[in-house]
């Protein structure tokens, strides 16, 4: 097909939506370790998990076998108010870089919440609806998640307590205000409402907080609090399959004109908005059907994938979690404050630490002024303000285009816009006023965090 009939923007039909969510995990021969209780290391039960997450969510965290989960139509008739999600041809961006390479990218910003996060938090309010829950506690880092989550609540009626990391809260008033207006409590974390909290409070006077210790909080309230659990936006598998409407409908689009990307990029924070928009394609590259290369980027000050350990690792500061299997940069690891584009957990996606592990995916990272700068470039030849965590992603498929240009390969890449940037504002005027600085953390300061991963008889 000659370039010229692809669409600037390529919609699916209603029809042609997802009905189910592909788990990646059911293709996967190595399977993702699974998650340890760090009382017993065994591996987590059902019973287990139950107190902390809701049954159906509980079900899908455990299940590693079964391909394709059904979307329940509930959720599909909310994804229709916002999916689905265009898939943009960057003809302008192309241009501009004169690059023979033809990039597209899957928009996730077309929603109130500015991005990908309510994919998932739908389905989670869904299930907590479902199972006639009162309401969720959850953390939120720059807001996003707790964003989407206070949205999803309100649409089923459920009560929704976000802790917010301090510095963001105090930063990103709007943010706060967006949640209340849909209802929610929002909380600076650490705070005096919790005993971690206090702790924390205690043992680091003045904290600006983060999201490990905001994960402690959330998950202290969801099981001490009758008839609350807890969700979280990123990290787990649950959230991973969720967000693979990204990827299904991305492929969708993609195989209705026949285009098949030869690269598939994308900004990695937990890794779900990754995980989610390679599912499909990860799938035939599992079962021997495709090959792609797909690449996760990541910010030089929170280096998980880079530079960090594959080993079973807290989820939280305040070790109330279970244990995971991940690239980690240690759950004590905070990241330096200068550091203003998101994407600051300290460890990954379980999922996608198997497959990186595998050499089935790459990972870069990447300074916060190179990506500024692609995130400025980007927005002013495709019009989309994107979401810094987002531009991490552009700043890669420029490069990638940057680099067909000089080798004249004409290579086809998509990339995962996950979201916009207005409530980032701040972080742009810094940018502008030339005070913006990269931060690189030392080895030794990496061992500092290092040297908190849990030694564990047995296992590692
Ligand atoms: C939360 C967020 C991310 C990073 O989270 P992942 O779980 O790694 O996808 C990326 N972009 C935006 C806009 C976000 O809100």
């Amino acid at each position: 097909m000659s370039q010229k009939e692809i669409p600037y923007k390529i919609y699916l039909e209603e029809h042609e939506m997802p009905q189910s969510w592909y788990n990646v995990r059911a293709d996967m021969k190595k399977k993702p370790a699974p998650l340890l209780n760090p009382g017993t290391l065994e591996p987590m039960k059902f019973e287990e998990l139950q107190p902390v997450f809701c049954d159906e969510l509980v079900r899908q965290e455990l299940d590693d076998e079964t391909p394709f989960i059904e979307i329940p139509e509930e959720i599909r008739n909310f994804y229709k108010m916002y999916r689905p999600s265009p898939l943009v041809r960057a003809y302008c961006l192309e241009k501009k870089l004169d690059t023979p390479a033809k990039i597209y990218y899957k928009f996730e910003g077309n929603n109130t919440s500015g991005s990908h996060k309510l994919n998932s938090a739908i389905a989670q309010a869904y299930y907590a609806k479902k199972q006639g829950l009162k309401g969720v506690t959850t953390e939120t880092g720059a807001g996003q998640w707790g964003t989407a989550l206070s949205m999803a609540c309100s649409y089923f009626d459920l009560d929704c307590k976000v802790y917010m990391v301090k510095v963001s809260y105090e930063q990103k008033p709007f943010r706060r205000e967006v949640m209340r207006t849909y209802g929610a409590s929002v909380t600076p974390s650490p705070s005096e409402t919790t005993e971690i909290g206090r702790k924390i409070l205690q043992d680091h006077p003045g904290t600006t907080g983060s999201l490990g210790c905001a994960i402690s909080e959330a998950v202290e309230v969801a099981t001490g609090t009758e008839g609350y659990r807890y969700v979280l936006g990123s990290v787990l598998n649950q959230v991973l399959l969720h967000q693979s409407v990204i990827g299904l409908e991305a492929k969708a689009a993609m195989d209705k004109y026949g285009i098949k990307p030869d690269m598939i990029i994308g900004c990695a924070g937990g890794g779900s908005n990754l995980g989610g928009l390679i599912a499909p394609f990860m799938g035939e590259k599992l079962r021997g059907e495709a090959d792609y290369q797909i690449i996760a980027v990541e910010p030089a000050s929170c280096p998980s994938f880079t530079r960090g350990k594959y080993a079973y690792d807290f989820c939280d500061t305040g070790m109330v979690c279970p244990l995971a299997k991940m690239y980690t940069l240690g759950s004590g690891f905070i990241p330096s404050p200068n550091h203003a584009g998101g994407l600051r957990y300290h460890g990954m996606s379980s999922t996608l630490s198997e497959l990186y592990d595998q050499g089935l995916m790459e990972a870069r990272s990447v300074e916060q002024t190179e990506v500024f700068k692609a995130a400025e470039q980007f927005a002013r030849v495709e019009g989309i303000l994107p979401a810094p965590e987002s531009s991490h992603a552009i700043r890669v498929a420029i490069d990638e285009a940057l680099k067909c240009k000089e080798n004249g390969e004409e290579k086809t890449i998509l990339f995962g816009l996950t979201g916009t940037g207005y409530f980032d504002m701040v972080a742009y005027e810094k940018f502008h006023n030339g005070e913006m600085s990269d931060y690189i953390p030392t080895d030794e300061d990496l061992q500092v965090g290092f040297d908190g991963i849990p030694k564990i008889p047995g296992v590692q």
